[in-house]
């Protein structure tokens, strides 16, 4: 059925630019999940409007043929990676920012805008859009929502989904609908728009997105703190938390994170200690500058070693840029693989010390960062690339992880999502009831299973 799928797709859609070119099919078989060993996609397609993705999808349908929705495929899930058979639908090409509407604080966006580019736009309007994955300078918006991804200021803004107010999504049978719009507040039926974010490609093609803008805050002023034991940055986190202190960056490294990206970017870190946090803050002048005194204050009775503030905004980008290329310095380091683990953030500590522990225990070098400030870390268990017994030893590692962190009341993923990497994690996170009315939803929504199959059920 395939190849006739392809003929009926290009003649019913002429301007719709389809390809089976050998180096489209391998860009766009994997996402960032190196590991996974994905088949080739059928064909790759970059509609250009919505009507084209209906028109895709409804053929799609009537052929049986799955669809793979992507943005910009950064995703570490495997959200995005191809299905044998299937057409990889690539929303790249439908990257406008439809407006902005200063006076509701509101941006329209199409899927492919570029996180980066759409907080530039809106910027040179005096707003700003929060939502800040480390990728931002290469994800799309789709992806973003598709992944309810969180980021690096979540821990005062929330996640992707704290900034929509209506999407347009095509539905599995082709149908077109809108959840919400300019309002700020609605609550006429279920929450549809919320069915959407996060669901990873499975229920729908999302092919616009309103979006919720605030005013830009004041420059950021930046602390870091050196810890002698991972557990008393974790204690700092877990005080700062609990006094109310309210950062817009509250970002962990470790020392062996340290010593990565100072090899990488050559920031001249401490690495004399065991941990490092980043504390920035948005409030404007004294304001700001109280709000990290209450900061070190958390950090002084957690035992902190040494305090630095940033000079000025350009030392603090430099630092912010640092933790942000965190995960390409540890896969400088060796084979490893970035985990997303949530617990509760008054158990931070708890985790830190339970994700060393592992590391050890299975012979690994550990090196974790992470949204402290929201409970969200990213432990890499890292190996030597010739070593053969490394992957076996990380499966390990990894599910003694998720075991961990389920026990600390965590979840297993705090913003990557179940993707294809985690399935047989779901019903340990979310128990059998809750995954039985999720396959009734996908069931309710796409009958056919032509959604990104395979992902997250
Ligand atoms: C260095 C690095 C740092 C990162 N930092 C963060 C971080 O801080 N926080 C975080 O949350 N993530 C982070 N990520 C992961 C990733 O960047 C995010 O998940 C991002 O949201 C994915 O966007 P994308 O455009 O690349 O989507 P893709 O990878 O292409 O797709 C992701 C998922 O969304 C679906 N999808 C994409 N577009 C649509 C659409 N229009 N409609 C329906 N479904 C769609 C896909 O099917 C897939 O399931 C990081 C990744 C890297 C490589």
């Amino acid at each position: 059925m395939t190849a006739p799928f392809l003929e009926v797709l290009a003649a019913t859609l002429p301007d719709l630019r389809l390809s089976t070119d050998a180096v489209d099919l391998e860009a766009h078989r994997r996402d960032e999940t190196a590991f996974l060993e994905p088949p080739l996609p059928l064909a790759v397609a970059w509609p250009t409007s919505t009507a084209q993705v209906a028109g895709i999808v409804r053929l799609a349908a009537a052929h049986r043929v799955p669809l793979v929705p992507r943005g910009a495929g950064t995703g570490l899930s495997g959200g995005a990676i191809a299905v044998a058979g299937g057409l990889t639908v690539s929303l790249t090409r439908m990257n406008r920012i439809l407006e902005i509407d200063e006076e509701n604080r509101v941006v329209v966006v199409q899927p492919g805008v570029l996180n980066v580019d759409l907080k530039t736009a809106v910027a040179a309007h005096g707003l700003f859009f929060a939502p800040d994955p480390a990728s931002y300078e290469t994800c799309t918006i789709g992806g973003n929502l598709a992944t309810n991804a969180g980021g690096l200021c979540c821990v005062k803004y929330g996640v992707t989904g704290d900034a929509v107010l209506g999407l347009e999504v095509v539905l599995a049978d082709g149908a077109v609908i809108r959840t919400g719009g300019r309002n700020v507040k609605d609550v006429a039926g279920y929450d549809l728009a919320g069915l959407f974010i996060g669901s990873l490609g499975t229920l729908g093609i999302i092919t616009e997105a309103t979006l919720r803008l605030i005013a830009t805050p004041a420059p950021r002023q930046t602390l870091l703190a050196f810890f002698p034991t991972i557990e008393a940055s974790g204690a700092a986190v877990a005080a700062m938390v609990r006094g109310g202190v309210q950062p817009c960056t509250l970002e962990l490294m470790d020392a062996f994170t340290i010593r990565a990206v100072n090899a990488g970017c050559s920031l001249g870190l401490d690495e004399t200690a065991a941990a490092m946090l980043l504390v920035e803050s948005d409030l404007p002048g004294a304001a700001g500058a109280e709000e990290l005194d209450r900061a070190e204050r958390a950090c002084d009775a957690a035992g902190v070693g040494l305090l630095v503030r940033a000079q000025d905004a350009a030392e603090a980008d430099l630092l912010r840029e640092g933790r942000r290329k965190a995960h390409w310095a540890l896969e400088a380091m060796g084979a490893s693989r970035m985990e997303d683990v949530v617990v509760p953030r008054s158990r931070v500590p708890d985790l830190l010390r339970a994700i060393h522990e592992i590391g050890d225990r299975h012979g690994m070098e550990t090196g974790v960062f992470g949204h402290a400030g929201d409970g969200n870390l990213h432990p890499s268990f890292i190996f030597d690339r010739d070593d053969p017994t490394g992957a076996a030893r990380l499966q390990l590692a990894e599910a003694d992880l998720f075991r961990a962190t389920l026990a600390l009341g965590g979840s297993v993923t705090g913003e990557h999502g179940i993707g294809v990497i985690k399935r047989s994690w779901l019903e340990a996170t979310r128990g059998p009831d809750a995954v039985r009315v999720m396959r009734a939803i996908k069931a309710a929504l796409d009958p056919l299973g032509i959604l990104n199959p395979g992902t997250m059920l």
